[in-house]
């Protein structure tokens, strides 16, 4: 953990883009900075220094993906402590981690947490959980 800002009041969000969707996540977290300001968020390496670069601080970055920064994710859907996944995934590309990102998923939906797997679908679930 790099950040200890844990009180943040509205929930908590995992934020992971492959490297293809990474441009694709910074827009998302940009375009949507007020609200995503209002939650914790935890992210792989990567795309968590790309966030942090937006100049957002609530965020707690994990191992990158390839180095098991999936399966931290995964930990935290096992133990209950997020609200949202997004998860912006490269559908043309093959990764080392795949079997990481596999299990990432299927907590998910084991423990029926909303899973999106790009920013069309983020959009969604982030307007309806703050509509609440
Ligand atoms: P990264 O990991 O944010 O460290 O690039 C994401 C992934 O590829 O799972």
């Amino acid at each position: 953990m790099k950040n200890s800002n844990q009180n943040k009041q509205k929930g908590n969000i995992a934020l992971i883009a492959h490297d293809g969707k990474k441009a694709d996540m910074v827009k998302f977290v940009m375009d949507h900075r007020e609200v995503l300001s209002e939650f914790q968020l935890h992210a792989t390496g990567t795309t968590g220094q790309k966030i942090a670069e937006t100049g957002l601080t609530n965020i707690i970055r994990y191992n990158s993906g390839p180095y098991g920064g999936d399966a931290e994710i995964g930990t935290l859907v096992a133990k209950g402590k997020l609200d949202m996944v997004f998860f912006f995934r490269d559908p043309l590309g093959k990764h080392p981690h795949d079997p990481d990102i596999a299990t990432l998923m299927r907590l998910c939906d084991v423990w029926e947490i909303p899973l999106a797997t790009n920013k069309s679908t983020a959009r969604h679930l982030l307007h309806n959980f703050t509509k609440k």
